[in-house]
């Protein structure tokens, strides 16, 4: 970064920087970010960093009189720069790529700027009304029926979690002031997911109070998707011992693999037994918008609560997961609490602090409606689209390969996969050992980054596209890269 024309300023102890040097700061930091856009190939992927290497080179104490932004800068890029892994980068293709898009980190800058809490709707008129407008035009997008009001949390597992929250009050809804500790007249309360289903679930339950033993993972056929059959059976079983089933986590868009639950009927099973349906779409949901695989929503409308996540593949920066409800009053009547101090004379309007568990909320539609304006519709669409075809070529490129074996079926953007030699038979262990030292070396490159799940308890590579820069490019890389590494390791080679 170039720092050098910085000037000294003489600074005041009450006031706040000089508009002078906030300006002279920020250009030299917006051009450091252009630059970094446009060169950001150049980093290694991963950070390449030791354990404890960050913390060893910086102070262990704060400064006791202030450092110029001089100093702070050149520290940034000399000290934390090579400790970042950049998930920014076209060629991360772990977890789920996101994107910090260049109109979405100008909204933050703003965001940051006005610094709105929108806690109430006095607090913010506009943070709150914009949320409300831009999660509408989401639902339309996602073709949602109109009683899906929508909420901004910050992360897919908050917004699990509210589901969770809205799905206790409406099965007991006296939780709220009586609570479930030393209750003989509240029979356990269940949750079903599948086996693939995000973590987010079993961490809702723990912080509900219900225990992961309240969470019942329900098998998946094949292609990793929920059995509605074992479902059934299970709610049958459940209610026959007295169990009182409280709700059923779909996802569209696993983790591992991306499958989609058979949503229809999965539906069918939550009305005809009265429990609460969640959609869990935080990755996958986004698909939704696309004409060409709306079909992955099917049945989602007759959903209670919905979760699709703009920060994963909404090109939206971190963080920012767009909860629906169907019955928001509900959460509201499980969770809503006013203090004195927040009382307001308002009527007819939305006080978000309502829907969610934290009171500060930040002015999170900004950032959202500025990435639905600048790319529109039709852009979020064609890059989604085009995300779909990279995971499908590359998953054309393993099936074509002796050397590879999918995993999974690629229905979005994940392809799961695992290196079989050829040359000679490994035992089931030895190709985890293989597979597992493959992804070390080839992380280690630092021309790409994947990750690794498991899959029927065997090690799976995992390459998942999502990142807005990302091209094709970008998947050839990774797969010379998987290639070239796996012909260098000697118990391949040998
Ligand atoms: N649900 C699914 C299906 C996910 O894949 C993830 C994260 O990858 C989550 C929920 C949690 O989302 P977040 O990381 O935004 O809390």
């Amino acid at each position: 970064m170039n720092t050098s024309s910085f000037k000294d300023v003489e600074r005041s102890p009450s006031r706040d920087m000089d508009p002078a040097e906030f300006q002279e700061t920020g250009e030299t930091l917006l051009q450091w970010i252009a630059r970094y856009f446009r060169e950001s190939e150049q980093y290694p992927v991963l950070a390449r960093t030791l354990p404890g290497e960050i913390r060893k080179a910086l102070p262990t104490a704060a400064p006791d009189a202030g450092d110029t932004m001089q100093a702070i800068l050149e520290d940034f890029e000399r000290i934390l720069v090579p400790g970042l892994t950049h998930w920014n980068h076209p060629r991360f293709f772990g977890y789920f790529p996101i994107t910090g898009s260049a109109p979405g980190v100008l909204a933050e800058l703003l965001t940051a700027a006005l610094n709105q809490q929108a806690m109430l709707w006095r607090t913010s008129p506009a943070a709150t009304e914009l949320e409300e407008v831009v999660l509408d035009w989401l639902r339309q997008l996602l073709q949602l029926p109109q009683g899906f009001e929508g909420v901004i949390h910050d992360g897919g597992s908050s917004s699990n979690l509210h589901a969770l929250i809205a799905a206790r009050a409406a099965a007991a809804p006296e939780v709220r002031t009586i609570g479930i500790v030393a209750r003989s007249d509240l029979p356990p309360l269940r949750i079903y997911c599948s086996e693939q289903t995000h973590s987010s679930v079993e961490k809702a339950a723990i912080v509900l109070g219900l225990g992961q033993r309240a969470v019942c993972k329900i098998s998946v056929d094949e292609a990793f998707r929920m059995s509605p059959e074992a479902l059934l059976k299970a709610i049958r079983a459940d209610k026959a011992a007295g169990i009182q089933p409280m709700a059923v986590v779909a996802t569209v868009g696993t983790t591992s693999t991306s499958s989609i639950d058979p949503v229809p009927e999965i539906a069918d099973i939550c009305e005809a037994e009265r429990i609460w349906l969640h959609v869990d779409g935080s990755y996958g949901g986004a698909a939704a918008i696309v004409p060409r695989h709306a079909h992955i929503f099917a049945g989602v409308a007759r959903a209670d609560s919905v979760v699709v996540n703009p920060h994963k593949w909404l090109f939206t920066p971190l963080d920012a997961s767009a909860f629906f409800c169907r019955r928001m009053d509900v959460l509201r009547a499980g969770l809503a609490l006013t203090s004195d101090y927040l009382e307001t004379r308002e009527t007819g309007v939305k006080n978000l602090m309502d829907t969610g568990v934290a009171l500060a909320r930040r002015f999170r539609a900004l950032k959202l409606w500025t990435v639905m304006r600048y790319y529109g519709a039709q852009g979020l669409r064609e890059r989604i689209t085009e995300h779909i075809r990279l995971a499908q070529e590359f998953a054309s490129w393993i099936d074509a390969s002796a050397d590879f074996q999918r995993l999974a079926p690629v229905p979005l953007s994940v392809v799961c996969f695992r290196a079989v030699p050829t040359a000679r038979a490994l035992s089931p262990d030895g190709l985890d050992e293989l597979n597992s030292d493959l992804l070390e070396r080839v992380n280690a490159s630092g021309e790409v980054f994947l990750s690794h799940t498991r899959l029927n308890g065997r090690y799976a590579l995992r390459l998942a596209i999502c990142n807005i820069r990302t091209t094709e490019a970008h998947i050839a890389t990774a797969w010379r890269v998987l290639r070239e590494t796996l012909a260098r390791i000697p118990a391949y080679a040998s």
